[in-house]
């Protein structure tokens, strides 16, 4: 694994200039199809002898350079990118589980990623139990012999809460059970395998992308978790599958690396359901990806700055940020965000649901999205956007009171930030 810094990661894992052209900026390898040295080459990639581009829905150049910088980003041994953070999602809980089986979840996810569990998956036969990550051992008391994996996010919002990655992933290596991690909201701020887990999944259309403007999601294995060493518990890994002649992944990938997992993911479930990321959004991403060491820096210089200004305001009740917290919570901030408490920023104004629609409207920088990552600043009224379709005791639940708006905090010069914020409370 590397020992460069994140900083020089983002500008040079994964490239040295194009072998064909010396073309130093990644190029936009926009083809479908490549062509075979020979058909015993063409056999050989096909057989997974040999390692080559096939097909662009399965692999191509310039994701290939997308998902070793993410890799290397997160200390992780390969990568697959795809179109978006929801098939990532989907995909790093299918790779694992099948009809009949379940997977345990924190009930701190993004609302997509519910729906999905509670929904789709749910349709598609694989349960999804939900537990309240502030007790770890909720994971162990949910866990039966079909659970697969757990999965929670880094810093779920509304609430904030850090997430315990060391303690669930120690429970679940007990157990033969990888801790999956949506790390969207915390890049290069916390690193999930540094704490045991075993696979880590973003959103690329936020933070890594970091300009709102193009869509992506990748999943990164660690090649950390012994797959055979699980047999009964982990059967997608060690049985034979018929849709590649009987490959058992957690052998086939043996020669290739600690990387059974993210292979299996790349030759079936990308294969078969096809969400590819376009190379365009690839390189967009690849831009985006040079610069977030220092828009990490900044998005959290910024916010600290902010929670400072609103924790005295006469219109806020509350604060919400990791900056925050107090006893056990505070003690996981030190942990696991050393590096920087993250840009989102919850905040309780007094006058509740009217005073939260006045203040987005009052709003004249910020922008007003269901977004987050995005370099300019970002608000939205959960209550009556988000978290709309939940009653509300459930969007109490989960953290939403009717006066909670959500900022994130863009990478504007401070003073502007807080200018914006100061005339929209004045009114309240
Ligand atoms: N995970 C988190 C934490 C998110 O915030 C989002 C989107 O907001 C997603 C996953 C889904 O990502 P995408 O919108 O790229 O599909």
């Amino acid at each position: 694994m590397s020992t460069q810094h994140p900083e020089t990661l983002a500008l040079h894992a994964g490239w040295r200039a194009d072998p064909a052209t010396t073309s130093v900026a990644v190029p936009i390898y926009q083809t479908t199809a490549y062509q075979f040295e020979s058909p015993e080459h063409a056999a050989d990639l096909f057989g997974l002898k040999a390692l080559g581009n096939i097909y662009t829905r399965i692999m191509n150049p310039t994701t290939d350079v997308l998902e070793k910088r993410v890799a290397a980003l997160e200390g992780g041994v390969a990568a697959l990118a795809l179109s978006s953070g929801q098939s990532a999602s989907a995909f790093a809980v299918q790779n694992l589980a099948r009809a009949g089986d379940n997977i345990v979840s924190a009930t701190g996810i993004y609302g997509g990623t519910w729906n999905l569990f509670a929904n789709t998956l749910k349709d598609q036969g694989i349960e999804v139990r939900f537990v309240d990550a502030a007790d770890p051992e909720a994971f162990a008391r949910a866990t039966d012999d079909r659970t697969r994996a757990y999965y929670a996010e880094t810093l779920p919002n509304p609430a904030l809460r850090v997430f315990p990655i060391a303690e669930v992933a120690a429970i679940g290596r007990s157990l033969g059970i990888p801790l999956i991690m949506d790390n969207t909201a915390a890049p290069l701020l916390v690193r999930p395998f540094d704490h045991g887990a075993a696979v880590v999944m973003h959103s690329l259309t936020k933070y890594f992308g970091g300009h709102g403007t193009s869509m992506g999601g990748i999943v990164i294995d660690g090649g950390n978790f012994d797959w055979e060493a699980h047999a009964a518990r982990q059967p997608a890994m060690n049985t034979p599958d018929p849709s590649y002649h009987g490959a058992v992944w957690s052998q086939a990938a043996k020669p290739l690396g600690p990387i059974a997992y993210i292979l299996k993911m790349r030759v079936t479930l990308l294969r078969d359901l096809g969400a590819a990321i376009s190379p365009f959004n690839a390189f967009q991403i690849l831009q985006g990806i040079e610069t977030v060491a220092l828009r990490m820096r900044a998005h959290c210089e910024n916010a600290e700055a902010v929670v400072r200004f609103l924790s005295g305001h006469k219109a806020v009740a509350r604060v919400i940020h990791p900056s925050t917290a107090t006893g056990l919570e505070a003690e996981r901030v030190a942990k696991y965000l050393a590096r920087g408490r993250g840009a989102m920023i919850g905040i309780e104004l007094a006058g509740g649901k009217e005073a939260g629609l006045a203040f987005i409207k009052a709003l004249k920088m910020f922008y007003h999205v269901a977004n987050i990552g995005d370099a300019r600043s970002l608000a939205i009224h959960p209550a009556t956007t988000t978290h709309s379709q939940l009653d509300v005791a459930d969007q109490a639940a989960s953290g939403v009171t009717p006066g909670y708006v959500r900022l994130c905090i863009g990478i504007e010069h401070i003073d502007d930030i807080i200018a914006d914020l100061d005339q929209a409370l004045a009114g309240l």
